[in-house]
């Protein structure tokens, strides 16, 4: 990565940035249209949990940047597995 091209929309003027690297804004939409049918999504598609990252399907937990939240960073999606994670074990303990 050497420079980009900026264009202004509205001008159409081009013009060069010297830069090192890039983040790609990849949007907001996830990923979750194979469980579209499987458990409730919002209308952002995010899956809904409850405050144990349980779906509305009992025993399917959900966790991260696919799910109904406010804050997406590494540290939330962390934590929601490591929710989902104790969840799951204390779930499939109670059977
Ligand atoms: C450009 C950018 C910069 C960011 N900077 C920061 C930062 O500085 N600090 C910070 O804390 N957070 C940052 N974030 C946010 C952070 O990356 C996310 O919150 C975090 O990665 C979410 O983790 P996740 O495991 O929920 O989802 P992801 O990391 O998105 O992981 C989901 C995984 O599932 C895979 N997947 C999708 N569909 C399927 C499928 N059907 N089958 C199998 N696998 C599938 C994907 O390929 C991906 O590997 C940044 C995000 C972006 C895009």
């Amino acid at each position: 990565m050497e420079k980009v091209t900026v264009k202004n929309l509205k001008t159409g003027k081009k013009i060069e940035k010297n830069i090192d690297g890039v983040f790609i804004f990849i949007g907001y939409v996830p990923q979750t249209e194979p469980f579209k049918n499987i458990v409730k999504l919002n209308e952002r598609a995010e899956i809904i949990t409850d405050i144990d990252m349980m779906t509305s399907v009992s025993g399917v937990f959900a966790a991260g940047d696919c799910t109904e939240k406010t804050y997406r960073q590494i540290t939330t999606a962390v934590a929601d597995g490591t929710v989902a994670a104790l969840n799951t074990i204390e779930y499939i303990q109670a059977l």
